[in-house]
Parts: structure tokens; sequence; C-alpha cells
């Protein structure tokens, strides 16, 4: 016999949890797309995603997940032989430098470890030593979803600033758009990217990307931009096909549309922020209290530096991956792999995982992967603190 039947809970931490009402706004015919519906919803989207991420400059869309918007953003703003700064504090900074090299760019990575943010006075240094400034950007992954670690991207904005140094700030938000805070202009970031998959509880499927004034006249400077990933014409499209550079991900478009109304009828995204926060201390109160006794352990250490879209756990192998397996089979709580913890070959990886906890989440989803997680505990016989439900409860009733 087995629990897990019934509605399961993704918690990966992305693909996160569509809403029904995504879900519903996508289930329709096949819809024209040289008029109607389709055509006269773009405004709205493009308006609706600038004030999720806090700006009034501009955003495009792609049709790609992630790698796609991070590959979009770098054939905007750089040459091949032209030179970034990469900042890394787990698996997607290093994901992102990746895509650079692919390109062409001479990527200069600066690693900050697994546990701790970006360290600005080292991004300052960096920048000062570069007196000819070949550095044309800074490469920022505003919450690695790897660590779970959540960096400070106006303090690296500041250090940028000390330094008197004129690379663009890119940052990377795919885990962190409408989960953490972030406030692009009000921040002074000149490129932003995001996906449909994570706060933004769409399918996997659409690339975003938000660039300023500033990055526009680097892109206009380029010597050449790859077609497809030129945002110019689809930030100022002038025929609906521009807008997609070719067919328009049509459901993906109303699956939008009805998350950007989610957001706007919570309140807007700094309530969606606010529950994300709310919840996530929650979650961090269970793990406190399981931690005090045993191998479980939150990643990083300092709350102030903990996103509250994921957090990455270790438990010691084999108990992470024993976990994960134990909750999917028994309970329907299907809980994320540890990622950049450890090479794929080393027997230590089965001693992580992560608890998604971005978009669509609400205390009761957050109590029953809690409660998911307890019983897998108690099963396997893992040691561990007392009263982790009940804390997490404790902190829910601060509603
Ligand atoms: C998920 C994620 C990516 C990659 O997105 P894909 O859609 O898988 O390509 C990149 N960066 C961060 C921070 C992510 O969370």
């Amino acid at each position: 016999m087995t629990l897990s039947h019934g509605r399961t809970h993704l918690a990966i931490p992305g693909p996160s949890v569509m809403p029904d009402r995504v879900l519903q706004a996508m289930h329709r015919a096949a819809p024209n797309i040289y008029a109607g519906e389709v055509v006269d919803m773009m405004p709205g989207l493009i308006g609706g995603l600038k004030s999720v991420a806090r700006t009034r400059h501009h955003a495009v869309i792609y049709v790609a997940n992630g790698h796609g918007a991070w590959e979009a953003a770098l054939s905007n703003t750089l040459a091949a032989g032209e030179k970034v700064l990469s900042l890394c504090t787990g698996r997607f900074g290093h994901g992102w430098h990746e895509m650079a090299s692919a390109l062409g760019v001479n990527t200069v990575i600066e690693e900050f470890g697994l546990k701790t943010p970006v360290d600005p006075s080292r991004v300052e240094e960096l920048l000062r030593a570069d007196i000819t400034h070949e550095l044309k950007a800074v490469l920022l992954t505003h919450v690695d979803t790897s660590t779970s670690i959540l960096n400070d991207v106006e303090v690296v904005r500041a250090a940028i600033d000390a330094a008197g140094h004129p690379a663009l700030l890119m940052v990377d938000c795919i885990a962190s758009l409408g989960c953490d805070r972030f406030e692009m202009d009000a921040w002074g970031v000149d490129v932003a990217v995001a996906a449909s998959q994570k706060g933004l509880m769409v399918p996997p499927g659409m690339g975003f990307v938000f660039f300023s004034d500033k990055a526009a006249a680097v892109r206009d400077k380029l010597p050449r931009v790859s077609r497809y990933w030129d945002w110019a014409p689809r930030a100022k499209p002038e025929i609906f096909y521009q807008y997609f550079g070719g067919t328009a991900p049509t459901h993906h478009l109303f699956g939008l549309r009805e998350a950007l109304k989610m957001i706007e009828e919570e309140g807007g995204v700094e309530k969606v922020w606010s529950r994300h926060a709310h919840l996530a201390r929650a979650i961090w109160a269970a793990f406190d209290a399981w931690g005090a006794e045993g191998p479980l352990q939150m990643n990083v250490v300092d709350p102030m530096h903990r996103s509250n879209a994921v957090t990455s756990l270790q438990i010691g192998a084999p108990n992470g991956t024993a976990l994960r397996n134990w909750t999917e089979q028994n309970t329907g709580v299907t809980l994320g792999i540890g990622l950049g913890m450890s090479t794929p070959d080393d027997p230590k990886g089965d001693g992580f995982f992560r608890l998604g906890h971005m978009g669509h989440l609400n205390a009761a989803m957050v109590m029953g992967a809690l409660s998911a997680i307890q019983s897998g505990l108690t099963a396997l016989d893992i040691p561990q603190g007392a009263g982790a439900l009940s804390a997490a409860a404790d902190v829910i009733a601060q509603a």
C-alpha cells in the first residue's frame, strides 16, 4: 500500500506547482495568431511582466527556457573576445558563465563558495584593478537555486559604482522573480533574466529578458547580434510576429496572463514576496528544530542570506536520496535533488536535497510537505530534533 494517491506536490524546486487557473486558461482551442485575443493581450502581458520585475524599461519574451534567456542576455550585450566577470555562489552561476564562454566571451570567474553570498568588497577590488575597463559586464545570480544563497544585488551595484566602473550589471532572477524581493530599477540592474516555470507559475517554455536603456545602447553598438536572440525587434515590434521572432507560444501566453492576474489579485508582487517570506520562516523553523539533533542542516546558516524560494539541505549520504524516494513513493511529495554540492560520482552526493517553495504555495501545502519530511525521517530512522511541525505551525499562526 502507498499513501501517495491524491494530488501530488512537486517541490523540486522548478518547474513549480501550476495553479488550476493557469492550466484552465491554457486549455482551449488553437487561437488565431493574426488578430484577436492573442495579439491584443500583448501590451498587458509586457506591462504585467515589467511590474513584477519592478522596471519601467524594456521587457521581451523568448520561446525558450532559462538557458535561452541567459543566451539572449549575453547575445545582446557582448561580442566574442570581450570580457565579463562571473560571480559564482553555486551551480547556476557556473552555468551562465559556461554559456558566455561558449559564445567566445572571455570570462573571469570569482568563486564565493557554496555557503555564503558574494562579497561586495572583493567585487569592488576586482573592478578597481580593471583600470582599462576591459570587463564589459558583471554576471550575478540573485538566488542560486543549487545552494539557495540569496545575493544582495544592491550592494553589488554599490561596489561597481564605488569602483567607478562602467560594466553592465546583469542578474539571473530565474529562481527569485515573484518570490524574493527584486527591484530592477531601484537597484540599478541593467539586464535581468527570468523564465516562466518558477515564481511565475507557468509551464517551462518562455524566457524573459528585461533591459535598461544603457544595455539597449550597448546592443546598438555591437557589430552583430544573432537574429533570433536580438531583443531590438521584440521590444518594439512593428508587426505581431516580431514579439517572438516567429509563431507565438499561444497557450503559454494565456497561462501567463492568468498568472499575472493572480499576482494582481493577491495585491501585487509585494504581497507575493511577503507570503513567500512568511512561509519560508515556517519552513526554516521546522528545519531548525529537526537539526537540533541528528544530521539534517540547512546549507545557508544566516537567514539573511537565504532565499524565500528554495532551501538547500544536507542530511548525510545516503539519507538525502532515501528521504526523497520515501516522500515521493509514500506521500506524493517530490523533493528536489541536491545540485552542485558534489561531483556526480561522489557517494556524498546522496546526502543532499532541496525543498522548493516558489510560486503557487500556501500554508497548507507547506505544512503538507513538512509533514511528509517528518514521516520520512521517522520511517527511515534518521535522528532528528523534536517539535519541528509545531514550530512551523507557530510561525504560520502569526499570519
Ligand atoms: C532554473 C534556473 C536556471 C535554468 O533555467 P532552465 O529553464 O532550466 O534553463 C538558471 N538559473 C537559475 C537561478 C535557475 O533557478
